[in-house]
């Protein structure tokens, strides 16, 4: 009998917490879209994961120095990023969104004036946040992980934060944050599996391929549902 071969193991970083697309369910496990979505494919496509959550900044940069072998954080598939990474088929539609602390009063752009605004490192929403800033006269905090972007918010250091709108709605409603999601969104974008450019070519194709499956026996509706109500 031919000697099988050794089960392929990637490592994959991910974000602390960017739910609902990952966060530590209360044992401590990590669930969520991004989660889900990852765990189907290999077991389809019969390769292990191991997952490393070490930030979304974090997570980027140990795929540029080569200590992973993916990213799956939410993350946006942009022109910049294309230069540097390869990625899967997309796997969602998203965008910028700003929310604003409840008690500020504050629903536009123009009201950011003299008002400081918090961001998290590395990503769309902090390059968006800072593309805006002299023309409407804001200043920014940067922040590690999106529970201290909020916690900058709700203590009142800021007034807005910048992130990925279905991520906001989502915080805001399952954290109960005295925060409001505005009608602003920027930057339509779709979220991808990132690889090191020209490399793991067997990854890529295998994420699609268990993508295309999950998406036509209905599995990948079934994780997206369970994470995401109709009214997202
Ligand atoms: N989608 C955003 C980006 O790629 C944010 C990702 C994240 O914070 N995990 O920059």
């Amino acid at each position: 009998t031919p000697i099988e071969a050794a089960t392929k193991k990637y490592t994959i970083a991910t974000d602390t917490t960017f739910a609902p697309f990952e966060f530590q369910d209360t044992s401590g496990n990590y669930v969520g879209i991004d989660m889900d979505l990852m765990n189907a494919i290999a077991k389809e496509e019969n390769f292990e994961i191991e997952i490393k959550a070490l930030g979304f900044n974090a997570a980027v940069q140990a795929l540029e120095a080569g200590q992973v072998d993916a990213v799956i954080a939410g993350m946006s598939m942009t022109d910049e990023r294309k230069q540097k990474f390869d990625f899967t088929d997309s796997y969602f539609d998203s965008g910028i969104g700003m929310a604003v602390s409840t008690s500020s009063n504050i629903s536009t752009y123009e009201e950011l004036r003299g008002k400081n605004v918090a961001v998290k490192i590395g990503t769309q929403g902090a390059s968006f946040a800072s593309s805006i800033k002299d023309q409407y006269g804001f200043t920014i905090s940067t922040f590690e992980d999106s529970a201290n972007m909020y916690q900058d918010v709700v203590s009142g250091n800021s007034v807005a934060a910048f992130e990925d709108y279905p991520v906001l709605g989502y915080a805001i409603r399952s954290n109960h944050l005295p925060m409001t999601l505005t009608s602003y969104k920027e930057q339509a974008t779709q979220y991808g599996v990132a690889v090191l450019k020209n490399q793991n070519t067997e990854f890529i194709e295998a994420f699609n391929r268990g993508l295309a499956t999950l998406k036509s026996n209905g599995e990948y509706d079934k994780i997206i549902n369970n994470y995401i109500g109709t009214d997202d």
